[in-house]
């Protein structure tokens, strides 16, 4: 290439998660030569939208590679959906490209500002996990750079527990420069959907088995400060791409409105607040929405209408506590977690309910078949993190696991309680970096890596 923007740009930086916490200082890499940047990086990042350390680096980390500018669509062929990138192209560039050509990613996660790599970091789900596994389901192979500097394409049949390992493998595995997935053929680029209130948890699990078994997306938004007989209660979204003919006259194209200008007080995320916006949303949600047919953008990612939103959380910034529950244990595991954050006095403003499918290839990959919770947490010392130790003792109870791209506050132990695959995972690693030279804060955190 040969060009100047392909010679690396470095500066030294606080790095953190879309959480903002931790703050790392590195020294970051620009570049849009992932192959050249990656020789002697320590870690690659995307565009920080996991919440916790997973883009962070160790203290005696070395380059960070933020990937972004290595954003080249390479192939992409409109017969078979087959699509060849690098891995710092964004959702938000492969959903406006694609979706006009009757194309999708197969996964969408709940934000559109994330890029390839990152999505195949962290094995990302969607809405339809329970109709099309996770991202790592529909990738052939990755281009990436272990290590030991070794280039590889790996797949799965070539290098098929590095490949297995990199997916959903928080980038710990190698740099990943290149992926190569299959798309989903989509009907048109407009989203039919409905909405309808369920009035408790147990409804709620039912509702999603139920709409899973004729919708691909679902998901529900749950009341997370309701108690008594309304624990659990929420809204259900279903949706589907729209067929050409239920289009009928264009609807409106949904724009980004505003931005969050600066680290808000904590009084925006207070208790009060939460609970006026958790009624609010519930007694709007009153009436059942039937057959509206709408830009996919507010379906799939609601929260990117409002850019910054994180710095809501103020200065002190949040973290999300995601997990994934078997089914039959869901009900009684998901009240015990509501019933620990009452019982440390943190609450979530936002709380997301999912049901998932299959277990995917990817070696620590989160999701199983059961029920997903995300709940959004302020961060306040150390009532959050106490909440936190709590809810993972119920969730290893209950036989489920964490999302590592959530997390920030797990301990190595808490983790192996939850997840009987991380020495596999280790295993495949050591062999391919045998002195952990790529590695982040979460790796020295659950891992035991050097600080
Ligand atoms: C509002 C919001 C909604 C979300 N909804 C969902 C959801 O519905 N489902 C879901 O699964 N996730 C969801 N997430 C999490 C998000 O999809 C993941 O954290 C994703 O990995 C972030 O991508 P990124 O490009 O910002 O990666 P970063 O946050 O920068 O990095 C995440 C991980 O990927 C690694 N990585 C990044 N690029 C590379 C590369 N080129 N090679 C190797 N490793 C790399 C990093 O080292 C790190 O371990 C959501 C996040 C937000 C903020």
């Amino acid at each position: 290439m040969g060009s100047s923007q392909s010679l690396p740009r470095s500066h030294t930086t606080g790095l953190a998660g879309w959480g903002r916490y931790p703050v790392a200082r590195g020294q970051v890499r620009l570049s849009d030569d992932l192959e050249r940047a990656s020789c002697d990086a320590s870690l690659s990042r995307g565009l920080g939208r996991s919440y916790g350390d997973a883009a962070v680096p160790a203290p005696s980390g070395g380059p960070v590679l933020v990937t972004r500018l290595a954003d080249r669509i390479l192939d992409f062929c409109p017969q078979t959906g087959r699509l060849r990138a690098e891995a710092g192209v964004t959702l938000e560039r492969l959903c406006s490209v694609l979706w006009r050509q009757g194309w999708s990613p197969p996964v969408l996660p709940g934000t559109r500002f994330v890029t390839l790599g990152g999505m195949v970091a962290s094995d990302v789900h969607g809405k339809n996990h329970h109709a099309a596994g996770s991202f790592g389901a529909h990738v052939e192979s990755l281009r990436i750079r272990t290590a030991c500097g070794d280039v590889l394409e790996i797949s799965e049949t070539n290098e098929p527990a590095l490949f297995r390992a990199t997916l959903g493998g928080m980038g710990l595995t190698g740099h990943v420069l290149e992926v190569a997935l299959r798309l989903e053929r989509i009907a048109s680029a407009w989203i039919f959907s409905e909405s309808r209130r369920v009035a408790h948890l147990a409804e709620m699990i039912e509702a999603l088995a139920q709409a899973g078994r004729e919708w691909p997306y679902t998901m529900c938004w749950m009341d997370a400060s309701a108690t008594g007989a309304a624990l659990g209660r929420g809204v259900l979204m279903a949706g589907r791409w729209a067929q050409p003919h239920e289009v009928g006259a264009v609807p409106r194209r949904s724009r980004v409105t505003a931005r969050v200008p600066f680290s808000c007080p904590s009084l925006c995320v207070s208790r009060p607040v939460v609970r006026a916006f958790d009624v609010a949303y519930w007694l709007a949600s009153a009436v059942p929405r039937r057959a509206a047919v709408s830009d996919p953008s507010p379906f799939f990612h609601p929260l990117d209408a409002l850019l910054d939103w994180n710095l809501l959380y103020g200065r002190s910034g949040f973290t999300q506590y995601q997990c994934v529950i078997p089914f039959e244990a869901a009900r009684e595991a998901v009240t015990e977690l509501l019933g620990a954050l009452r019982a440390e006095g943190v609450w979530s403003p936002l709380a997301v309910v999912k049901d998932c499918g299959a277990q995917g290839r990817g070696t620590l990959s989160v999701p199983r078949p059961g029920i997903s919770i995300a709940l959004d947490l302020p961060l306040r010392w150390p009532a959050t993190e106490r909440a936190v130790r709590r809810m993972n003792r119920i969730t290893a109870q209950a036989g489920g696991r964490i999302y590592l791209a959530k997390d920030a506050l797990t301990t190595a132990q808490e983790y192996r309680a939850m997840d009987e695959r991380v020495d596999s995972f280790l295993a495949v690693r050591r062999q391919w970096d045998p002195a952990a030279r790529i590695r982040s804060a979460l790796s020295v955190r659950l891992f035991g890596d050097p600080a």
